[in-house]
């Protein structure tokens, strides 16, 4: 595939031997592509990623795969604190939540399907550490949000996306079995019995990557009876 290169500032050494095992995929937020990569390449920023995709299809790298961009911030995901020193980031351009959020068109999906392909043939990265801005900071992020197609993806053999269609049509787990299901599966969500900001931001977090069609942290049966199930495929 043609990748443009434009390097950004935004960027720093991979911490001691750390090799890259994490795919972690954003959007943009920001008015136009323009915009959104003369901030990626500010100094002053202070964020950046390692690819950009536009919405028809094209590809630049702004910072190399060995080195750590700055895109993810304060994060975690399966007690892991330190997102950027592991892991790849993809910007995906698009207006988001705040300028008018709208669907990833079709070739900046084959884009990222491809590039997405390639870094896995790079890296060895399991397909439960393929996951969204959101996925690890759910208390700050909403990107790349739930009209990304996570199970278009998965069909490409990037990502997880459990069978919903299998198990019972109840909730199985009560509140504190719900928290450890979210914080086996990677989600910030300390078992606290109690349904707390954390729990709130990790169950919309989990919405928005495996239940779309129903973003507004509620833990209805629907979204119980799918994070039992994540929690059992990666089990
Ligand atoms: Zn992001």
């Amino acid at each position: 595939m043609q990748i443009a290169d434009r390097p950004s500032p935004n960027f720093d050494a991979r911490p001691g031997n750390a090799h890259v095992d994490m795919l972690i995929l954003h959007y943009t937020g920001m008015r136009t592509a323009r915009e959104a990569l003369d901030r990626l390449c500010d100094p002053a920023a202070k964020v950046g990623a390692h690819y950009l995709i536009d919405e028809d299809g094209t590809v630049t790298r702004l910072v190399a795969e060995e080195k750590r961009a700055w895109h993810a911030g304060i994060s975690s995901w399966r007690g892991r604190r330190d997102i950027n020193g592991a892991s790849i980031g993809i910007e995906l351009v698009n207006p988001g939540h705040e300028f008018g959020y709208r669907h990833f068109p079709g070739p900046q999906m084959a884009a990222l399907e491809a590039l997405a392909k390639g870094i896995l043939g790079r890296h060895p990265i399991p397909p439960r550490h393929v996951v969204g801005h959101s996925d690890v900071a759910p208390l700050r992020k909403q990107d790349p949000g739930e009209f990304f197609d996570w199970p278009r993806l998965a069909r490409a053999g990037i990502g997880f996306w459990p069978n919903f269609t299998r198990g019972t049509a109840a909730n199985p787990l009560g509140l504190r079995e719900t928290q450890s299901s979210l914080a086996a599966i990677g989600y910030f969500c300390p078992e606290s019995g109690a349904l707390d900001a954390a729990t709130t931001a990790a169950i919309l977090a989990f919405q928005r990557h495996f239940r779309p069609e129903r973003c507004d942290g509620v833990l209805d049966t629907e979204t119980g009876r799918r994070i039992a199930l994540c929690a059992q495929g990666i089990a």
